[in-house]
C-alpha cells in the first residue's frame, strides 16, 4: 500500500488545479483518473477551445439551493486569477461574447498548464486508475482503484458530475457522500436541450436546423438569447440556460420577436387587417424570424379563419401567442448531450472555508460534484479553479 498526504480522485478541472496548490504547501499529492488521459471534459469544452472562465462571474452565475456558500469560495480564486496563470503560460485567448474567455489554438493549452503546473511541484498523476472502494480507519482513508491499493491522511473528491457518460462520467462521488452520510440534492442533466411534447414535435420537428434569437423565460428567469430547434426539441445557448432553471411539468414561454412588445405586434396587425392583405403579415413577419419558422406561425394562426374578418380579440390573441408560445417540456435531452450536472452533493455538509465535509475530518468536495451550477459561458470552469484552489489551501 502506498501512502500519500492527499489522495485527489479524478484528474480533471478542479482536481488538477487542487493538486497543485497542496503540493505547493509541501504535501505529497498523489491525483488518481480513470481515464488514459487527464481532464477529458477540458478536451471537448468550448468546441475544442475550451471557455475557461467568464470576465464577469459572479456568484448570481451559479444555481445551488444554498447562495451562501458560493461567494465565500469564489473571492479567494476569481476569474482575473485563472487568466493571470493563462497569461503567465502565454497561452493565446480571446473573449468571444459577453466575458467568455477560449483559447485561441486548443483547450489542450489549459491541460497543458494545469498538468505541467502541478508536475512542477511534484503532483503524481496516475491515469487509467478507476477507483471503485474508499475504506476509512481513524486517521486514514484506504482507496482501492482498479490497479492498486493506496493510502492517504486527506482524501479529495473531484470526480465530478453526471454528464457525458461517454467520456467516463461515473457516481462515485455520490457513493462517498452516501457512505459517509452526507446529503445529496436530487442531481438531474442541466445546460440541455428540452424535449418537446409529442403534440409540439408534429407542429415544429420539420423545422430542425433553424437558429433564431429569442426571448425564453421559465418561472422569474428570462434571457435573449439564441435558440435552435431540433428534431427532438429546443436547444441553442438559450435553452441550455433555461435548463438550469427549469423542473420537470414547468411552462417555457418562446417570445419569437423580443425586440417588438405584444402592442405593437397587435397595432401591425391590425394596420395589415386594414390594408385588406393577409399577406402582408407574414412579409411583416419573415422580415424578423426565418420564413419557414414564420410561415410555420403565422399559416396557423391564418388558418383559424379569414385574415380580414379576424375580430380585434383575435388578432391581440395572435400578438400574444407571437411573443409567449408556451410548451410544457417532456424532459431533457438526458446526461449524454448536457454540459453539466445540477444538483449534487449539498453544500452545507461542507466548510466553505476549506471544502472538507463538516462530518467527516479528512474529506474534501470539490467542483461539479457538489451542488453549484454555473450558467453557460465559461462559469462551470470557474467554479472547479475556485473550489480546487480552496480545497488546496487547507489539505
Ligand atoms: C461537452 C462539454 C463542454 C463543456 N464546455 C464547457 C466550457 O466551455 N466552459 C465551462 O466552464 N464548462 C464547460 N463544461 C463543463 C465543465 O467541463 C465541467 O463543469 C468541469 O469539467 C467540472 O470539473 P470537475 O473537475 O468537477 O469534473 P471533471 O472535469 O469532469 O473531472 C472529473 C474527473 O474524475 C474522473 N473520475 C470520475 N469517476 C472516477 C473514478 N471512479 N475513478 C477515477 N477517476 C474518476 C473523470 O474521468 C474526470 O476526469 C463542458 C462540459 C461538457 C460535457
Amino acid at each position: 500500500m502506498k501512502p500519500y498526504d492527499v489522495i485527489i480522485l479524478g484528474g480533471g478541472a478542479a482536481g488538477l488545479m487542487c493538486a497543485r496548490e497542496a503540493a505547493a504547501r509541501g504535501r505529497k499529492v498523489l491525483v488518481l483518473e480513470q481515464n488514459p488521459k487527464p481532464a477529458p471534459k477540458i478536451l471537448v469544452s468550448g468546441g475544442g477551445r475550451c471557455n475557461f472562465t467568464n470576465l464577469h462571474a459572479t456568484p448570481a452565475n451559479y444555481v445551488t439551493t444554498n447562495p451562501s456558500f458560493v461567494p465565500a469560495v469564489f473571492s479567494r480564486f476569481t476569474p482575473k486569477d485563472f487568466i493571470a496563470l493563462v497569461q503567465s503560460r502565454s497561452i493565446p485567448y480571446h473573449e468571444k461574447k459577453d466575458g467568455q474567455l477560449f483559447c485561441d489554438k486548443s483547450a489542450k493549452d489549459i491541460i497543458e498548464l494545469l498538468v505541467t503546473r502541478a508536475g512542477e511541484k511534484g503532483v503524481q498523476i496516475l491515469l487509467g486508475q478507476k477507483v471503485g472502494e474508499i475504506t476509512h480507519s481513524e486517521d486514514s482513508f484506504i482507496i482501492r482503484s482498479s490497479e492498486e491499493i493506496f493510502s492517504a491522511q486527506r482524501l479529495v473528491v473531484a470526480t465530478g458530475g453526471l454528464s457525458w457518460p461517454q467520456l467516463g462520467a461515473s457516481d462515485l462521488g455520490f457513493k462517498i457522500a452516501n457512505q459517509f452520510g452526507l446529503k445529496i440534492i436530487k442531481p438531474s442533466p442541466a445546460l440541455v436541450g428540452l424535449a418537446f411534447p409529442e403534440r409540439e414535435m408534429d407542429r415544429f420537428k420539420d423545422l430542425a436546423g433553424i437558429h433564431l434569437r429569442v426571448g425564453v423565460s421559465c418561472g422569474d428567469w428570462n434571457l435573449v438569447e439564441d435558440l435552435m430547434i431540433t428534431h427532438k426539441g429546443l436547444s441553442g445557448p438559450v435553452m441550455l440556460n433555461a435548463s438550469l432553471y427549469w423542473n420537470p411539468g414547468q411552462e417555457i414561454t418562446v417570445n419569437w420577436v423580443p425586440e417588438f412588445t405584444v402592442e405593437s405586434t397587435y397595432d401591425q396587425l391590425k394596420k395589415d387587417r386594414a390594408a385588406g392583405g393577409r399577406g402582408k403579415f407574414r412579409v411583416w413577419f419573415s422580415e424578423r424570424i426565418p420564413r419557414r419558422l414564420a410561415e410555420r406561425i403565422a399559416w396557423n394562426a391564418e388558418a383559424r379563419g379569414a385574415w380580414s374578418a379576424l375580430s380585434d380579440e383575435r388578432l391581440l390573441a395572435l400578438a400574444r401567442d407571437i411573443h409567449a408560445y408556451r410548451f410544457i417540456p417532456a424532459g431533457t435531452f438526458g446526461y449524454r448531450m448536457a454540459e453539466v450536472m445540477k444538483g449534487g452533493v449539498d453544500t452545507r455538509e461542507i466548510s466553505r472555508e476549506t471544502m472538507e465535509a463538516k462530518k467527516v475530518p479528512g474529506l474534501f468536495f470539490i467542483g461539479e460534484v457538489l451542488d453549484v451550477t454555473g450558467q453557460l459561458g465559461g462559469f462551470n470552469f470557474q467554479w472547479a479553479w475556485a473550489s480546487g484552489f480552496v480545497a488546496g489551501q487547507a489539505v
